[in-house]
């Protein structure tokens, strides 16, 4: 079997070596043939230029460079797009995801997975962001067509049929931990002790992204938002004619009065704000629909010492058909 592991990197020109060794070291000992994929996400540090000499050093380096800054999601979709492998390990460049991990992965593997996925524990987190992080997938678990967990990324090992199945998944707008979960296959987890980001580099995960990282997988697995906003309204509906019969019945009883204008404000504010965040709701979904009806590449290439054309784009399924893997 040939392995392919799969690397976005954005600005990481301090630690591409040292990562580039250490996976070296690990897949020397492991012994399999394999091949990596560099994918420079547009980084402005150089790191191409590093990704060229490594290439120019060992011949299992694979590099693909886009045009700029698409995100992490486009880069391992282009990874996985250009690995030929029979097995696909993607992992991070910061060297946040241990190396030493790949042998577990591949015995696994061997063993029958088609996903085996590492995930990391919570120490050395802060607390309030596991506190968050515990609450939101007690949520989202809940709430989304598919399951999510805690601690899960994107280090993980996929076999060639997962692989497949993930490219047949097109969306633009991609949120890959409930893509990986949307594919199923036999998956198989284990646990790995965290490691910190080194103290120099800031994650990208500040408290706003991460927010909105979590309205993402929200809206992109399920419409149960909009099916909460049919149900607060029959809610709202139904208070509101209790409410206006028990006026009615108080006025032929007592008379009528004019008290109630705190009443009157807060209603007209309150469902006020509900509409505004219900609006918001309905245009999240549209906002999808808009970019995914342009139909967009999720990105441009500039340069890659790969064959531009080996893309995995048509692939002859095994009963003839043409799938597309775009
Ligand atoms: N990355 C990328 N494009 C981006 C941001 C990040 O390809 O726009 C890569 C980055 O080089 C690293 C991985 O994705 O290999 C994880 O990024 P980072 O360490 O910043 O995120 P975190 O570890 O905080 O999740
Ligand atoms: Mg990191």
């Amino acid at each position: 079997m040939r392995l392919s592991l799969v690397v976005p990197c954005y600005n990481e020109v301090e630690v591409i070596s040292r990562f580039h060794q250490a996976l070296g070291q690990q897949l020397g000992t492991i012994g399999q043939p394999y091949e990596i994929v560099y994918v420079d996400d547009g980084s402005s540090d150089g790191t191409l230029d590093a990704l060229i000499g490594l290439a120019a050093t060992d011949e299992s380096v694979r590099y693909l460079s886009f045009s700029r800054n698409f995100g992490k999601e486009a880069a391992m979709l282009a990874g996985l797009r250009y690995a030929t492998g029979d097995a696909v390990v993607i992992m991070d460049a910061d060297l946040q995801h241990p190396p030493e991990l790949i042998g577990r992965m591949l015995a696994e593997y061997e063993r029958g997975f088609d996903q085996v996925i590492a995930r990391r524990t919570r120490t050395g987190d802060p607390a309030t962001r596991t506190l968050f992080a515990r609450a939101y997938y007690w949520l989202i678990n809940k709430w989304a067509d598919v399951e999510l967990m805690d601690g899960v990324g994107d280090f993980r090992l996929l076999s060639r049929r997962a692989v497949d199945g993930l490219l047949e998944l097109n969306e633009y707008n991609r949120f890959s931990k409930g893509l990986f979960a949307w594919i199923g296959f036999e998956s198989i987890l284990f646990e790995y002790e965290n490691v910190k980001s080194a103290p120099d580099r800031k994650s990208r995960w500040t408290f706003r992204r991460l927010l909105e990282y979590g309205f993402d997988g929200l809206l992109s697995f399920n419409n149960k938002p909009l099916r909460l906003a049919i149900y607060v309204g029959l809610l709202l509906t139904a208070v509101a004619a209790g409410y206006a019969v028990w006026v009615i019945v108080a006025a032929i009883v007592q008379g009528v009065e004019m008290p109630g204008y705190v009443t009157l404000i807060a209603a007209i504010i309150g469902l006020g704000g509900l509409q505004l965040v219900m609006l918001g709701v309905i245009g999240e979904y549209i906002g999808r629909i808009y970019y995914e009806t342009k139909q967009r590449p999720h990105y441009l290439l500039k340069q890659t010492n790969m064959d531009p054309a080996q893309r995995l784009e048509k692939r002859p399924a095994p009963d003839g058909r043409t799938t597309r893997g775009r």
